[in-house]
């Protein structure tokens, strides 16, 4: 097959649609040829021939050298010039260029050609001694550290030396004598380090960078951008092979990078730098100082003018932002780069939506220019940027919930609560979290612990809090008790300052101002929307999103603040509402105590009794804030020891009782606590006596929720308000334990509509999460007017890892390739996605019209909605915060 495509003289063999084989670079100078602009012609040696060129040990096909050979002869054809030909050569750029923009990550070496002859050549041509040592010092010292491996250190030593030698504050000052030396010196440097002459034939010179570039692809470097950013590592790079153009010829020469829009911001203003007298790097590399593009509308009018408009004309080709660069020659403008631009999540909804006011794309096209996930730093808090930058990273964790955070170190839930009540802002440090530190995290300005995952409690719980957290910081050493914190050699106490940041996962020691997001201030009516143009625009983007989705979009909420905010984002319904985060509150939390403490059956009830009310004022706030919509409530599903105190506590309080010589009343109660703690003790209490097997060995709790449920139902119903109230029990393994549950919410359902006079329509059904529950779909569903996943615990089981320990393991495994993600941040479509697919097919065989959604944290990642998408789930169920980013992943998987 063809393994080299040409471009130039107007005529391209590629084009943007062959990213794949060219290569973004590649792609992008053929469809530039194509479109009429200015590029320097050449050829590109396609990604396949990576593959190829690692599967003979190194080496290039012969049929590929021939394809070459051809391809460079039309190259001199067409330039009117040959490589090494002593009277004025050709000379080339031979460029890296994968897929995926790898920034910096491989290499590129200019001026390709040179040698000691056919420099003279390059000099009698043009009449300008100066610019062609300044080329050949550069090519001695790009061929030198990228092929021949000679250390760049040892080049800029020498040129440092001579630069000294001559008085030279800029490589500009030094002229074609001074480059004479550098010359000298750096082919000295060569042979010093290899033993060997510097290659002046030129078509060796060419294959050498040649087979360099593809080396580049795997250069440490390079693999680890891969890693980080998830990019396959079997793509391979292509080679452009490409004719130079010059910014180094003197003072109506330039070289430089732009984008067609602010990438911070996304205002639309032209943005970028260059260089005059300058080639390649130089911007980029800090060799001077660059300048503001707007400089170059003073220096040079015309290129400006020409540059303005390809670019623009680039943006209305691509429909999108680019990232350009280009090189001025003597006056002449030449297009050498342009890609989609990089862009935060502010930017990309401010162009998405200008674009189409300009009439550039469609809203539907628009949608596809934001990355779902990136919305959620529209609703974070911000540092101040100069203030971030200024402060050293301490430490890096895992990025579990978007977000500034700045406040004072406090190290247990009790303090954060009590410093906060002082007015401070505190951090929650803590080796990890678990539901009893619940009101510390509502009053923490953020979340940090040392261990957990993606899906740790704490992660969780900051994302549905829209609290940021930084989780599974391996690099704290925390000693709770103690009260201190240590970071390398460093110590923080209780009240210390600490600022991390949620997007990036970095930790800084110290006071760093924070920004709240606009968009917040506007939902909490703290700011009026006329005068949020962010909002505006991020309210529109997502009206788009709707039009386009299939998917319902519902929230997981518990609390009627968090439906409120759920709703004011878009969600309509709740899909999973945790009963059991109602029962840590202050008021609750004895109530609970007692009923799970009491031996009796009666002492329970009336334990429940107390509860009931409580439950009822909740369940009324979530419908309420709901408007109608249905409202999924779970019934309760963590193990009931996670309602008691430990049992290390209660001993130190039974110490502290004998101490002081107590041995009352007081201590006998501490005593039975102890017992019952010890009773309740589970070895694994994840597998243990929690979700439907609670309620089938207490079904009075059922019948309490059933019963706060409906009365709540049957209040609002008569307030005139829609409601649709969806019984959820968790962790059905077989249809009998659905029945026998179901049959008490039925039971209460109609005793309690019955006593109110009204009709509220509910439906019963199952959380689909245990293998076993998947598999029997089909009986399950007999029973069940409706499955949701619940994919953390799905995960959990189905791999056997415990979604609180795979911080441990997690980072070997990712790196030994064992897993490419972390499957509690992202669905593992093979293995648990296959349970989905059976439960969802056996399930609608047996009952065509249950309904079906997915209420674990999967709900609100992009990725796995494309494929709760693909597999025909009716809606997906997010953390309030996400609710943004899954109304525009569920319309994208819907393009
Ligand atoms: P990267 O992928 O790291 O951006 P490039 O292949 O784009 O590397 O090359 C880096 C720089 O080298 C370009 O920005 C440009 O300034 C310069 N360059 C590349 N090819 C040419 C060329 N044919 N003529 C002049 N300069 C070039
Ligand atoms: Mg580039
Ligand atoms: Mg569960």
């Amino acid at each position: 097959g063809k393994h080299v495509y040409f471009f130039g003289g107007g005529k391209a063999d590629g084009d943007r649609t062959m990213r794949d084989l060219l290569g973004g670079k590649g792609a992008g100078l053929a469809e530039m040829t194509r479109a009429g602009l200015p590029v320097p012609p050449g050829f590109t040696i396609s990604t396949d021939v990576c593959a190829l060129f690692y599967a003979q040990g190194g080496r290039v096909p012969d049929a590929v050298e021939r394809e070459m050979a051809a391809g460079l002869e039309r190259l001199e054809k067409l330039a009117g010039a040959r490589l090494g030909a002593s009277d004025g050569p050709l000379l080339l750029s031979v460029r890296s260029g994968a897929k995926f923009s790898m920034p910096g990550m491989m290499d590129t070496i200019l001026n390709l050609g040179l040698n000691d002859e056919t420099v003279e050549g390059l000099k009698a041509r043009t009449g300008n001694g100066r610019f062609a040592y300044d080329s050949y010092r550069r090519f001695l010292q790009m061929f030198g550290s990228v092929v021949l491996q000679v250390p760049k250190d040892a080049f800029d030593q020498k040129f440092e030396s001579v630069k000294r030698l001559r008085g030279a504050r800029l490589d500009t000052d030094l002229d074609e004598q001074a480059l004479r030396d550098v010359v000298v010196e750096y082919q000295h440097v060569v042979r010093q380090h290899t033993d060997r002459e510097f290659p002046q034939d030129p078509r060796e010179q060419l294959r050498m960078a040649r087979d360099a570039v593809f080396s580049s692809w795997n250069n440490p470097r390079a693999i680890e951008y891969r890693r980080i950013y998830e990019i396959p590592d079997d793509i391979g790079t292509a080679v452009n092979v490409q004719t130079m153009v010059f910014g180094n010829t003197g003072e109506r020469s330039a070289t430089g990078v732009g984008f067609t829009r602010n990438p911070a911001t996304g205002a639309k203003e032209f943005y970028g730098e260059f260089l005059v007298n300058a080639q390649g790097e130089d911007v980029v590399a800090g060799i001077r100082t660059p300048q503001p593009i707007r400089e170059l509308e003073r220096l040079m009018p015309e290129a400006y003018a020409q540059l303005r408009e390809y670019t623009s004309t680039l943006e209305r080709h691509y429909q999108d932002v680019q990232d350009f660069e280009f090189t001025i020659e003597d006056g002449r403008l030449y297009m050498l780069q342009t890609r989609s631009g990089k862009r935060t999540g502010y930017a990309a909804v401010v162009i998405a939506t200008d674009l189409v006011d300009e009439g550039v794309v469609e809203p539907r096209q628009a949608l596809l220019l934001v990355e779902p996930a990136s919305l959620s730093q529209l609703l974070a808090p911000v540092f101040d940027p100069a203030a971030w930058k200024a402060v050293a990273v301490a430490t890096r964790g895992l990025p579990a919930s978007p977000g500034a955070a700045c406040g004072q170190a406090v190290f247990s839930a009790d303090e954060a609560v009590r410093w906060s009540e002082h007015g401070k802002r505190v951090v929650l440090v803590r080796k990890e979290t678990a539901p009893d530190d619940i009101h510390g995290m509502y009053v923490a300005e953020g979340i940090l612990t040392a261990t957990g995952g993606m899906t740790s409690h704490a992660a969780v719980v900051g994302r549905q809090m829209g609290k940021p957290a930084v989780v599974g910081a391996g690099g704290l050493s925390i000693d709770e008790a103690g009260r201190t914190l240590r970071i390398g050699d460093q110590t923080i106490g209780e009240g210390d300052w600490l600022s991390f940041d949620g997007l990036s996962g970095e930790v800084k020691i110290a006071r760093i101002a924070t920004r709240p997001s606009e968009i917040l201030q506007v939902l909490a009516g703290e700011m009026r929307p006329e005068s949020s143009d962010i909002h505006r625009r991020f309210t529109r983007l997502l009206e788009w999103a709707d039009r386009e989705r299939r998917l319902e979009i519902r929230a997981n909420a518990d609390l009627p603040d968090q439906a409120a905010l759920a709703y004011a984002f878009g969600a309509r319904g709740i899909g999973l509402c945790r009963t059991e985060h109602m029962f840590f509150g202050e008021d609750r939390l004895p109530i609970v105590q007692r009923m799970i403490l009491s031996q009796r059956e009666a002492d329970r009830r009336q334990a429940l009794a107390e509860l009931l009310p409580l439950q009822r004022e909740d369940f009324y706030g979530v419908f309420k804030a709901m408007h109608g919509c249905p409202v999924t409530i779970r019934t309760i599903d963590p193990p009931l020891h996670e309602f008691l105190p430990k049992r290390e506590e209660v001993m130190v309080d039974i110490a502290r009782l004998e101490a002081a010589g107590k041995t009352g009343r007081e201590l006998e109660e501490k005593l039975a606590l102890l017992r019952r703690v010890e009773q309740l003790h589970e070895f694994n209490p994840m597998l243990g006596h929690r979700g439907v097997r609670v309620g089938i060995t207490f079904p009075e709790i059922t019948e309490m929720q059933a019963r706060a449920i409906f009365e709540a139902a049957c209040r609002l119903a008569r307030e005139g308000q829609a409601v649709v109230p969806e019984i959820m029990i968790p962790l059905v393994s077989d249809v009998r334990e659905l029945r026998d549950q179901k049959a008490i919410v039925d039971r209460v359902a109609a005793e309690v509509t019955k006593a109110h006079g009204v009709e509220i329509p509910y439906l019963v059904g199952t959380m689909i999460e245990v293998p076993r529950g998947a598999l029997t779909a089909d009986s399950i569903a007999r029973e069940a007017r409706f499955f949701s996943f619940g994919t953390n615990d799905m995960t959990q089981l189905a791999f056997g890892f415990s979604r609180d320990d795979i911080g441990k393991f997690l980072p070997a495994y990712r790196q030994k390739k064992i897993l490419e993600r972390d499957p509690f941040a992202s669905l593992d479509v093979e293995g648990v996605g296959e349970l989905v697919r059976i439960a969802v097919e056996k399930g609608r065989r047996a009952r065509p019209d249950l309904a079906l959604g997915v209420c674990g944290e999967h709900g609100g990642d992009p990725s796995s909605i494309h494929f709760f998408e693909e597999v025909g789930l009716d809606y997906v169920s997010a953390s309030p915060y996400r609710v943004p980013v899954a109304r525009l992943a569920a319309a994208q998987a819907a393009l």
